[in-house]
């Protein structure tokens, strides 16, 4: 009992001089109503952001901490309609868990999702082909899902826990001090953020998960490396027949990726990877041309290169012989016969990534510190593994009683997620750039490689973890 008390009474002290240094700054810098304080802060209520703080709400050793999450647009109203939205993410066990764990996969699962069960992936220079089939028939490789729904069912969940997570839309963060950046800070001092409103909220710890362009990581002067791939994500809700539709389909074109997502028994979610130009005129097209085009670019052989393809049908009858169930059958998408009127859009396609995701009182997560190319499905499940690795360390220097911001516990972060975002990132672009070209030595190799992973079993089941593990 007395020990209670003598730490409270530590505490109240603690909190005095902490509000003694505030009134300092407020009146150096801003006058004293617009200051408020609050434990973390996470600028950006995205997937991620809403994510990091549900995952945040759900720690019980955070439960008296003031946590407050920024996002600059107005909360969005959403009702499931017949319509499906055009932004999907296929989220991997791991990010299912994730949302297991904080109340929220209930609610998507409330709404709508689809289970992939296999995924086939093939190329259209030569006939080499991988397919993907978890071990255990019952498990899925991911779920397919829309962002809206995602995003829904994350704000249903922060509104059941506003008691312990503030949220404040239409608040963006318009200018952030940031010691050790900002000379007129001290160098323990709390981050300054000054909101679109005139207030300003005062923070240990600030989480930036405010997108690709994020303040938080500019105002940090972060070295960050940025490149544009010069292409276009088509994306549509197309139909089909209705059929069991469970498999997810992605074909390498020398122009990019095409992929078919499964999203309900009748409908499916297109991202078409090629050039500015071919992306604006896929967006052109009526709507019977779009389908005749999405058709074409599965079945279409005119990419095929003849020395490749006879060198890897050869290698493919000799993996025949030597591993019998090693090889994969071809199999064909379903014949897309719609596509689900103003759901066509196209969004820019490039790669950036923060030299460093914390510094002292403040984190990056999600595309505020690393964007990668679509093609694996893997973007936003990074961001994930980010909000599972950051609370995880937030509540640690909880335990610990130390300070929330502290650069030792942030560094723990930085280190477990640069060692896991950096190898997928480098994966990822190299098979952008493998895929980009019809040249004869490089389609052969590929083709080879294609072949040979599908016949490993270790190593199918290996990629598989490694994707799954967000
Ligand atoms: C065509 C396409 C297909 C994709 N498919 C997949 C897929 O299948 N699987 C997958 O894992 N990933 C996929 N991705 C990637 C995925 O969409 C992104 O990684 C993900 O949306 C990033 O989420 P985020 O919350 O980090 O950032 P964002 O979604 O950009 O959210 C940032 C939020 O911060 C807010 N904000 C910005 N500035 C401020 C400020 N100053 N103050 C307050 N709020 C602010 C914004 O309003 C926004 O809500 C795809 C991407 C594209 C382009």
């Amino acid at each position: 009992m007395a020990t209670q008390i003598l730490q409270k009474c530590s505490l109240c002290f603690a909190t005095a001089r902490q509000l003694g240094t505030l009134h300092a700054y407020a009146s150096r810098r801003y006058t004293s109503h617009d200051v408020q304080t609050a434990d973390i802060v996470i600028s950006g209520g995205g997937m991620v952001g809403a994510g990091m703080a549900c995952a945040l709400g759900h720690e019980s050793l955070l439960q008296n901490r003031r946590i407050v999450l920024l996002e600059a647009a107005p909360k969005k109203g959403f009702s499931l309609t017949e319509k499906y939205g055009n932004r999907t993410c296929t989220l991997s066990p791991a990010s299912v868990s994730l949302f297991e764990k904080c109340g929220v996969w209930s609610k998507v699962e409330n709404m709508r999702c689809q289970k992939v069960l296999r995924m086939q992936v093939w190329e259209s220079c030569s006939n080499a082909l991988i397919s993907f089939n978890p071990t255990d028939e019952a498990d899925e490789i991911a779920y397919v899902a829309e962002n809206d729904v995602i995003q829904e069912a994350l704000t249903q969940r922060l509104e059941e826990m506003k008691d312990r997570i503030e949220v404040m839309y239409n608040t963006s963060a318009d200018s952030v001090a940031v010691p050790g950046v900002d000379k007129e800070l001290a160098s323990n001092a709390w981050v300054e953020i000054k909101l679109n409103n005139g207030q300003v909220l005062k923070t240990k710890l600030l989480i930036g998960s405010d997108g690709m362009n994020s303040l938080v990581r500019k105002t940090c002067q972060f070295h960050t490396l940025s490149l544009s791939y010069n292409q276009r994500g088509v994306v549509a809700v197309v139909k089909i027949d209705e059929t069991n539709n469970n498999v997810a389909w992605q074909r390498f074109l020398p122009t990019g990726p095409i992929a078919l997502l499964p999203m309900s028994s009748t409908a499916m979610s297109l991202i078409w990877t090629t050039s500015p130009e071919h992306a604006n005129q896929l967006m052109s097209l009526d709507e019977e041309s779009f389908i005749d085009a999405v058709n074409d670019a599965y079945i279409h052989d005119r990419d095929m290169n003849s020395t490749a393809g006879q060198v890897s049908d050869m290698f493919q009858k000799v993996l025949q012989n030597i591993m019998p169930g090693g090889v994969a059958m071809h199999q064909l998408p379903p014949i897309i016969t719609g596509v689900q009127s103003g759901s066509r859009g196209a969004f820019p396609l490039g790669l950036t990534h923060a030299s460093n995701y914390v510094r002292h009182r403040v984190a990056l997560i999600g595309d505020a510190a690393h964007r990668i190319h679509p093609l694996a499905g893997q973007g936003v499940n990074l961001g994930f593994g980010d909000v599972i690795k950051l609370s995880e360390v937030i509540a640690k220097a909880a335990a610990n009683g130390s300070d929330l911001g502290s650069l030792t516990y942030l560094k723990e972060y930085e280190t477990s997620r640069q060692r896991k975002v950096l190898p997928v990132m480098a994966t990822i672009d190299g098979l952008q750039r493998l895929y980009s070209t019809d040249a004869t030595p490089i389609v052969l190799l590929r083709s080879l490689g294609l072949q040979a992973t599908n016949a490993l079993g270790p190593l199918k089941d290996y990629i598989i973890k490694g994707a799954s593990s967000s």
